[in-house]
């Protein structure tokens, strides 16, 4: 081996010339800061479904597909640098990989909490819709209950709403809706709450809210309010 497993500069006996450690210490003192630096990211790993809640975002399901990718990449790399140290084979490249994984979580939870924590609630945005399909999958804590409706967004079929048990409960397919968006103070829309349309283009009343036409359904039938 060339390099220490722990300050990683090149060696050339069994003692580091840096840090003065011999080989058997350097990779005890690297494992055990993997275990901490493992244990950060499984906190950071905690709370990023749950602050993702908070102020939901639209595209919350395209930032919990990414977040598992990290989770499972720093899982495996954790696996891949405990088993290499062992070994005393290289690990400088994948150390590196693995340290820029951990402050992941952090940093988006944290952006997607001020997105929504920093917002004016003056720019609300209502979008008049039609609910479309309803998603349930039971989870430890909260699960996940999405509603569906056509998107008003250009290039979109559909927006997967991160709606609570209440509202989870109350619409169903075909029912005629109006979706509150907030901008975000990050530039991330997020999902502020789904009203039923009563006819009356506003509910409730949005002070300073501003409109946009619905966007041409494709069907626009009576409401079905028992089918799913
Ligand atoms: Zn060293």
């Amino acid at each position: 081996m060339t390099r220490c497993l722990d300050c990683g500069s090149e060696r050339t006996g069994d003692q580091c010339p840096a840090c003065g450690l011999t080989s058997a210490a350097a990779e005890v003192v690297f494992r055990k800061r993997l275990l901490v630096q493992m244990g950060i990211f499984l906190v950071g790993s905690l709370l990023f479904p749950t602050l993702s809640q908070v102020y939901p975002p639209l595209d919350i399901d395209a930032m919990l597909v990414f977040y598992g990718v990290v989770f499972f990449m720093a899982l495996t790399l954790a696996i891949v640098l405990d088993r290499r140290a062992r070994a005393r084979k290289e690990i400088e490249l994948l150390k590196h990989l693995f340290t820029g994984l951990i402050p992941i979580p952090f940093i988006l939870s944290v952006a997607l909490f001020l997105n929504g924590k920093l917002d004016s609630k003056k720019e609300l945005t209502y979008h008049a819709t039609t609910v479309e399909g309803r998603y349930l999958m039971r989870g430890l804590v909260r699960g996940t209950k999405r509603v569906f409706v056509y998107s008003w967004r250009e290039g979109r079929k559909y927006e997967r709403l991160a709606v609570d048990a209440d509202d989870y409960d109350r619409f169903h397919t075909g029912d005629k809706v109006n979706v509150a968006v907030e901008p975000g103070a990050l530039g991330i829309p997020w999902f502020y709450g789904v009203y039923r349309a009563t006819g009356i283009k506003f509910s409730p009343p949005p002070p300073g809210a501003k409109w946009e036409a619905e966007k041409p359904q494709p069907q626009t039938g009576s409401p079905k309010p028992n089918s799913q």
